[in-house]
């Protein structure tokens, strides 16, 4: 049994957890030794407690790593859940196949990304990543190992799909990949002066895009609030720049953490003058972008959430109906400025019509706003409240596999249908986030 820090991405509690290999994982899954005490851990960059279990074990799932089979006439491919993206793109990448869907991060198990149904900038043309699952192996306490897909077993099948983990152990799964005559992309940049001119040109963007993704200029403030930079992007068709592809140990690191919150204001301030300004440059030309860059641009230093300081950070990532976009999102903007903590990182994306391929998936119509805060104690938790509130007035949802504190009323404002997943989450498996939102929920039912 490893002891480690199996740290989440936001590092908000830092202790010193218990993992189990696969094999033991299993073994002790197998023989039902209790209630709750087990949960599949892929590479913790889910940023709070979605992929802890503080009081049981977790199971390292990274150490199953191993590609299984891959047609390169169909670009059906099927891997061990401990796989992350960045393998599964070298071993397709020089036969013409891309993943359909992709993260801001490449470092993500195959496990973790079918288990949270993330999304990627081109929700609008291909959903979410559940939706190119064609098949995988789950092993359950209660019946064992199953092979599922969309016919046989709906209804479990739909459940494990942005299911955190809680209906079994994902060991394998069976993807199609989507054929791309390059992984760069043509990249367009349009400058934008407040939401509402964002929301004009965002619809438009999609349609002619296959990816589209908003930076905003969070600490601009007054007349300037909600500019940003739009930058959309088509696949090019003639190969690849030769850029080198980074292994993560040979990238540029934070080695140690610093004392404090290296990204406070003055410091975001003029990252967000500089990067506005490089990006406004580009604007009206088509530029060609590299794969890494374009999908991945924070992966180039390990460790980047070190700056944030020894207590972490909060991610707050809301989705808001279309109808209500052109309110809540100023609404959402205004009251982080009032709250006086600067967000490194905020990202705005319309999502598509598709919604989710699970039952409890994030992504569902509407825009989504990503917002990142240094973790100041009080203040930053009386403005995630915030946050909060306007997000389910609007009638959107709090994203959970970001989240590290939301209440239980806010948990089922956006998720109803929590309890049908209770009803199919394995009883030996538990999250910290399960235990602090549904559960309160049905305790108090
Ligand atoms: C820089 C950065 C950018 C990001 N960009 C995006 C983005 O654009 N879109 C988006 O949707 N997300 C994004 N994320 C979030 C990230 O993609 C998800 O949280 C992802 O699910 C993490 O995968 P992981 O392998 O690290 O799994 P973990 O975080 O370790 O676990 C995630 C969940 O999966 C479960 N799990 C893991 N393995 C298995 C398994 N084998 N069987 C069953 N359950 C399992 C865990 O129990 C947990 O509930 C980003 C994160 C970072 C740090």
């Amino acid at each position: 049994m490893a002891h480690a820090s199996y740290q989440s991405f936001g590092r908000i509690r830092s202790v010193s957890r218990r993992a189990l290999s696969p094999d033991e994982g299993l073994r002790r899954l197998e023989s039902s030794a209790g209630e709750g005490f087990l949960l599949p851990f892929g590479k913790g960059l889910s940023y709070g407690d979605s992929c802890h279990n503080d009081s049981g074990h977790l199971i390292d799932m990274a150490e199953a790593d191993r590609i299984l089979s891959f047609d390169l006439q169909t670009g059906l491919l099927e891997a061990e859940a401990g796989v992350d993206l960045q393998t599964i793109i070298m071993h397709c990448r020089p036969h013409g196949w891309f993943l359909p869907v992709t993260p801001g991060t490449r470092f993500v198990t195959l496990g973790g990304a079918i288990a949270n149904d993330v999304h990627g900038k081109n929700h609008h043309r291909r959903g979410t990543f559940g939706a190119h699952v064609r098949s995988l192996n789950l092993v359950r306490s209660d019946c064992g190992e199953q092979r599922l897909d969309r016919e046989g077993d709906p209804a479990l099948f739909s459940a494990t799909i942005g299911g955190m983990g809680l209906t079994g152990i994902i060991l394998s799964a069976e993807i199609q990949l989507m054929r791309v005559p390059s992984l760069d992309v043509i990249q367009n940049v349009r400058p934008f002066g407040s939401i509402a001119d964002y929301l004009t040109l965002a619809e438009e963007a999609d349609a002619q895009n296959e990816y589209s993704v908003a930076w905003i200029d969070q600490l601009a403030s007054g007349s300037r609030r909600g500019r940003g930079v739009l930058l959309s992007a088509n696949h090019a068709d003639d190969g690849e720049s030769p850029a080198l592809f980074v292994r993560r140990r040979q990238m540029l690191s934070v080695p140690v953490q610093p004392p404090l919150n290296v990204l406070n204001r003055p410091f975001l301030k003029l990252f967000n003058a500089a990067y506005r300004f490089s990006q406004i440059r580009k604007a009206g030309r088509e530029v060609k972008t590299g794969w890494q860059s374009y999908f991945y641009p924070l992966d180039g230093v390990a460790h980047w959430n070190r700056l944030y300081g020894p207590r972490g950070l909060y991610q707050h990532q809301s989705v808001i109906p279309y109808s209500a976009a052109a309110d809540a999102l100023p609404a959402l903007l205004a009251a982080a400025e009032e709250g006086g903590v600067g967000s490194f990182l905020t990202v705005l994306k319309r999502f598509g019509t598709a919604g989710s391929a699970g039952l409890m998936g994030f992504a569902r119509p509407g825009y989504t706003l990503t917002l990142d805060f240094p973790n100041q104690g009080e203040r930053t938790l009386r403005l995630l409240d915030r946050l909060d509130s306007i997000t389910v007035d609007a009638g959107g949802a709090v994203n959970p596999y970001k989240d590290a504190r939301m209440s239980p009323e806010t948990f089922a404002a956006g998720f109803p249908q929590w309890p049908q997943l209770e009803v199919m989450r394995d009883p030996a498996i538990l999250s910290d986030f399960w235990r602090r939102t549904a559960l309160v929920c049905k305790a108090n039912a």
